[in-house]
C-alpha cells in the first residue's frame, strides 16, 4: 500500500497543535482499564501505536506531563500547552520510541477502529463489544495478535537499539 494513502493528520481542540502520522499505526488499542477511564473521563481510551519517528509536529508545540500509571512506572502524556488536550503519550514499557496517539484527536478518527480491546475485565457493562474483534481481560502478547508487518516494524525499532520491552 502506498504510504501516503495511509497517512493521518490530527490536532488539539484550540488548533495550536497539528501533527501528522506518516503511515498507518502498528496497532490500535481500545483500553477499558480504570486508569484510562479516569484519564478520559469516559469509558475507554483509543490509542494508535506508532513509531515516534513517524509522527511529525506540523504546527505549535507540545508539553509533557508525567502522569501515574497502573504499572507504577508512569505515563508521559503530551498535551497542547494552550488547551491542554492530550494528543499522545509514551509508556515506560516502550519508552519514547513508540507513541500512543489519541485516536479521537485525528481529523478522521473513523479510519482507525480498534484492533483489540484490552482490560475488558474492567469494561463498563453497558459497552457492547463488536464480534470479530479480539478482546482480552488484561494485556496481551504482540506476537499473538499483531500483523506480520507490524511485528517487522517493531523488530526494526529494536534493531535501532531502542528500548525493546513489552508495554
Ligand atoms: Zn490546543
Ligand atoms: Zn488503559
Amino acid at each position: 500500500m502506498n504510504i501516503e494513502t495511509t497517512a493521518h493528520e490530527g490536532r488539539c481542540t484550540c488548533r495550536f497543535v497539528r501533527y501528522r502520522m506518516s503511515s498507518g499505526p502498528l496497532f490500535v488499542h481500545c483500553c477499558h482499564c480504570r486508569w484510562c477511564q479516569r484519564e478520559t473521563g469516559a469509558s475507554f481510551a483509543l490509542n494508535a501505536l506508532i513509531e515516534a519517528d513517524r509522527v511529525q509536529l506540523c504546527a505549535g508545540e507540545v508539553e509533557v506531563i508525567d502522569t501515574p500509571s497502573s504499572s507504577g512506572k508512569g505515563q508521559r502524556i503530551w498535551r497542547c500547552p494552550k488547551c491542554r488536550i492530550a494528543v499522545w503519550s509514551n509508556y515506560a514499557g516502550s519508552g519514547d520510541a513508540v507513541r500512543f496517539i489519541r485516536v479521537g484527536t485525528l481529523d478522521e478518527p473513523d479510519r482507525l477502529p480498534p484492533d483489540i480491546h484490552i482490560y475488558t475485565e474492567s469494561k463498563q457493562p453497558w459497552v457492547v463489544l463488536p464480534p470479530g474483534v479480539p478482546a482480552v481481560p488484561g494485556y496481551y502478547k504482540a506476537s499473538e495478535f499483531w500483523p506480520k508487518e507490524s511485528l517487522e516494524r517493531r523488530a526494526a525499532l529494536a534493531a535501532k537499539s531502542l528500548p525493546h520491552q513489552r508495554q
